[in-house]
């Protein structure tokens, strides 16, 4: 096997808050191969460089206030507002580009106003000088004169990276004639499939390969041949016909995968580095709205896990190569068995580690000290899917296990425990009465002490999810034709309200600003928009936190309401 050298590069937009997950595994597969790999963090670079430009001076004060452990909260909130009003005042051509709380916010033009995507990634491939990264992508480009890279894998996650990504690999290929340019990423598992790949032919004018499976096997295979033909989970360009390779019949095991290498010159934007963890691929649950793991090989089949023991290990090396002991376990959902297995096996090894996850939130958390020995293990923080108020709702989701009359106790038991929590919910799930949807406001005034972060959205058509793949909903909500818009992750759809007299989308949104006004209102909002994730915040324990956002209040730090929130009242107090 030849040793090549690769680049693999994780676009802007993404958070610049995370240090990517996939590219740092991939540099770890293709490195015990032998193959030389630079990664390049164009989140966190990119998103630099443009403020940099704006201030140079500004931009450092900033970032030196962000990683020290040092600071009040005050100077972190004008840190915010700096961040906030500079990426305001930047010069966009027409997309959006934000840092605002925790998210950076980019939305291209061409994929918000077109309905022929390619035809907008074609249209921001050919004005690309006028592009917001493209001075970063420039200066991207000097490296390569130096690497002469054999392959260029670039990662893409989300319509927010996926124009960037397309212009950088334009750029890429026509200064590298000869690197084999390579897409991957779990945006392309959604969007790419036998009935949209020959929509995608223009693209593969300079792009060699679309991985749309998980990375582990086809980038090792083009490292190895640097050609896409017989590549697994690869689409590929046959004189003008996008071929699509079969995924792997043979899943890659979790427990054999190398611990994730981390390019340390770049840093995420926190006092200490948290690096993420992936100790399984797939979830085994088939929520009906979810395409989370989409990408996985064994979608809707079973999970392949990584054994306790191995993640133990994992994060002892971690810590040994950057003193780390934080995690951020990125699984779809980290079980409380696993974890308290990870406990074990952590103690075993006189290692003491924190992290966050994602977790199902099931009654054996009505158990206190279930909760007490989540902490015990090490357990810090987790991400809990409420969803829906109704348990009707829920079943119809395939999401049997939440039961809405016990979340206020566990949420109580978490916090008691000391564990962070973060709620999502949806509003305007397909046949829910727009009633239940319109109590989150009073559930979280209620309960609202023990939710640290509230993440609520509006129902989508997701892409690849079950109910999109089975149309399990027609019967309520109408998928609109949407052929063009093969680089969305989401169907336009509408509620089936025929005869009804009123207008289902317009109940959904008077709903959803009034969760949004009490999201505002809640008494963590402004402390947690200053401390973005638990990556910057998971030492704090829940009483500092309250102690912080007294002082942000008490300096008059104030949320705006959310605009028309008198209308929505009016709109649903008539339901
Ligand atoms: S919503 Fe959560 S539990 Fe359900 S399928 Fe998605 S990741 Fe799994």
């Amino acid at each position: 096997m030849k040793k090549r050298t690769v680049v693999l590069m994780y676009p802007p937009v993404g958070s610049v808050w995370h240090l990517p997950m996939g590219i740092a595994l991939l540099t770890a597969v293709l490195q015990e191969q032998g193959h030389f790999v630079t990664q390049r963090y164009g989140h966190i670079l990119g998103v630099e460089d443009i403020l940099r430009c704006y201030d140079r001076a500004g931009l450092e004060a900033v970032l030196a206030t962000i990683r020290s452990s040092e600071v009040s909260i005050i100077e972190r909130y004008s840190a915010r507002m700096w961040l906030e009003e500079a990426s305001a005042q930047t010069e966009t051509h027409g997309d959006t580009f934000r840092v605002e709380r925790n998210n950076v916010v980019y939305v291209s033009e061409g994929l918000r106003t077109s309905h022929d995507d390619i035809q907008a990634a074609l249209t921001a491939i050919e004005n690309r000088r006028k592009h917001l990264f493209y001075p970063y992508f420039q200066a991207e480009l000097l490296l390569l004169d130096s690497l002469q890279p054999d392959m260029y894998g670039i990662s893409v996650d989300t319509e927010r990276n996926v124009i960037p990504a397309l212009i950088l690999a334009a750029m890429v290929k026509e200064a590298q004639p000869k690197t084999l340019v390579v897409l991957g990423g779990n945006f392309w598992p959604r969007v790419l499939d036998e009935t949209t790949a020959q929509q995608f032919t223009p693209l593969f004018q300079w792009v060699d390969a679309i991985v749309y499976a998980e990375g582990f096997q086809p980038l090792a295979e083009l490292a190895d041949s640097l050609d896409a033909k017989t590549v697994s989970g690869t689409a590929w360009n046959d004189r003008g016909v996008v071929r699509l390779n079969p995924r792997t019949s043979s899943p890659t095991h979790f427990h054999s995968l190398p611990v994730p290498v981390f390019d340390t010159s770049v840093r995420q934007w926190s006092p200490e580095m948290v690096p993420p963890v992936f100790t399984s691929a797939a979830c085994p649950s088939a929520c009906g709205f979810c395409a989370i793991s989409a990408a996985s090989d064994s979608f809707l089949g079973k999970a392949r896990m990584m054994p306790p023991s191995t993640v133990a290990d994992q994060m002892l090396e971690l810590h040994q190569r950057h003193g780390v002991t934080r995690f951020d376990v990125v699984d779809e959902t980290f079980t409380v068995g696993q974890q308290l297995a990870l406990g074990r096996e952590l103690v075993k090894r006189g290692f003491s580690a924190t992290w966050q996850c994602y977790l199902t939130i099931t009654n054996q958390l009505l158990d206190k000290e279930k909760c007490a020995q989540l902490y015990a293990a090490g357990c810090r923080a987790v991400q809990l899917g409420l969803e829906s108020l109704s348990s009707e709702t829920l079943d119809r989701e395939n999401k049997r296990w939440n039961t809405p009359e016990n979340y206020a106790q566990i949420l109580r038991n978490l916090r008691e425990a000391g564990i962070q929590t973060h709620v999502f919910l949806i509003v305007g799930i397909p046949g829910e009465p727009i009633q239940w949807a319109a109590q989150w406001p009073e559930f979280l005034r209620e309960h609202g002490r023990n939710i640290l972060t509230i993440k609520a959205g509006r129902y989508r058509l997701t892409r690849r999810s079950p109910e999109e793949m089975y149309g399990t909903h027609h019967a309520l909500i109408e998928p609109l034709p949407d052929a063009g818009r093969v680089l969305h992750l989401n169907r336009d759809f509408q509620y089936r309200d025929e005869g009804s007299g009123r207008s289902i989308r317009k109940d959904v949104e008077a709903a959803r600003d009034l969760v949004e006004q009490a999201c505002r209102e809640h008494w963590a909002y402004e402390v947690t928009s200053t401390l973005p994730w638990w990556i910057t915040r998971g030492d704090y324990t829940w009483e500092q936190l309250e102690e912080q956002s007294v002082i942000l209040r008490t300096t008059g730090v104030k949320t705006p309401k959310v605009s028309h929130i008198a209308d929505a009242r009016r709109r649903l107090s008539r339901v």
